[in-house]
């Protein structure tokens, strides 16, 4: 048995999930190849850590990081995994006044940033043409007041006018298979216009932050190492995963989950595709065992970052020797893990590791008790 699998069978809370072994001596193998920099440090962005922290948190709350819609619930697309869902849960600002009275509102309930986005019309382009003078005027009134824009496809001069408004991060979708591109979006453009979108945003001085998200054909991986290759050439701030998760697809046209093994094998590709910039796993996954298992994937393959880690995965990181950090930090719509994650670790605190296993063997230690006081307790469903 390698040593990774060792350490790994030897964490009660990674008990429920299955690894390959080949995968993981895959990992373990490159591990050892990766920039020490890459290899130690990863940071955890959770809401729960609160007990861990050395000075006070702010309270998490959706208000901390508010998405915004500029189209409403509206959008031309209809992507199959969407359907426009996605914009449903977001904040309606549909003119430049709106959009102006919901980030002042925002701002007194407590808001750090904001999620910029919307829906798109038939050529994936968010229209922001009327709102870039709000956005300027937002950003000189606000100056601390981080904007998040989902850029979806742009020109040249459209990524200019993102960087004249003072955007900080600009966040695009990157898909690598016409298929995908034809079938799940609808949209009638060739896949290089994904990397020419890149090229402009990464002509400016904003930070570019692609993403990619595994599965994003129905289920399976098809585009995503062309998408890879695409952002590799144009060396962004970060790169954010994100696993499909096809709540919302018709049942005629279903998506399978993604299989955690080809998951975790993407995620070896991606950190040896850009061995020093900050590769991060976004909120987005399938729960349950799948999150358990692609989580210490993550781990294992040097990932930088991981929104929201399963039990165990913070265990796996200390006894695979790595130095954790964690932000305190919701992601209720991923954006904070973004933009913070570019901070250097500014708001990230170092985890005292031995206080964590120790709490984390009692938590554990409480719950089962509890769980076998309640095994005597007859259950009554409605
Ligand atoms: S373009 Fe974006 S918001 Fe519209 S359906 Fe597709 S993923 Fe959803």
């Amino acid at each position: 048995m390698s040593a990774w699998l060792d350490t790994l069978s030897g964490i009660e809370a990674l008990e429920v999930a299955e690894f390959d072994a080949t995968l993981v001596a895959g990992f373990e193998a490159r591990f050892a190849r990766l920039p020490a920099e890459a290899a130690r440090n990863v940071n955890f962005y959770v809401p729960t850590f609160k007990a861990y922290a050395t000075s006070e948190i702010a309270g998490c709350g959706r208000s901390a990081w508010p998405a915004v819609s500029i189209t409403g619930p509206e959008c031309k697309l209809q992507c199959d995994h969407c359907k426009a869902k996605l914009l449903e849960s977001m904040i309606p600002a549909t003119t430049p006044e709106a959009l102006w009275r919901v980030v002042n509102e925002q701002i007194a309930a407590g808001a750090r940033g904001m999620l910029l986005t919307g829906g798109s019309n038939h050529r994936d382009e968010v229209e922001y043409g009327p709102f870039f003078a709000t956005i300027r005027r937002i950003k000189d009134a606000f100056p601390a007041f981080r904007i998040a824009m989902h850029t979806a496809l742009v020109t040249r001069d459209q990524a200019r006018r993102i960087e004249e408004a003072g955007v900080d991060a600009a966040m695009l979708d990157v898909i690598g298979a016409q298929d995908t591109v034809t079938q799940v979006y609808h949209l009638r453009r060739p896949v290089v216009d994904f990397e020419i979108s890149l090229a402009h945003l990464a002509g400016t001085s904003l930070k570019v932050v692609p993403h990619i998200v595994i599965g994003l054909h129905y289920g399976r991986l098809l585009g995503e190492w062309n998408a890879l290759e695409m952002i590799r050439r144009h060396r962004p701030a970060a790169l954010v995963l994100v696993v499909s998760m096809p709540f919302y697809a018709a049942e005629t046209r279903p998506f399978a989950v993604p299989g955690a093994r080809e998951v975790g094998r993407f995620f070896m590709d991606a950190r040896a595709a850009l061995p020093d910039i900050p590769v991060l796993l976004g909120c987005a996954r399938p729960p349950g065992r799948a999150k358990v298992e692609i989580d210490a994937y993550a781990v294992m393959a040097g990932l930088s970052g991981i929104a929201h880690p399963s039990d165990g995965t913070v265990a796996l990181a200390a006894r695979l020797g790595r130095s954790v950090r964690v932000t305190p930090t919701c992601c209720s719509i991923a954006v904070g893990d973004e933009v913070l994650a570019l901070d250097d670790g500014a708001g990230a605190l170092q985890l005292d590791l031995d206080e964590y296993l120790r709490r984390d063997a009692a938590a554990r230690h409480a719950q089962s008790s509890a769980a076998r006081r309640l095994g005597r307790i007859p259950v009554v469903t409605a």
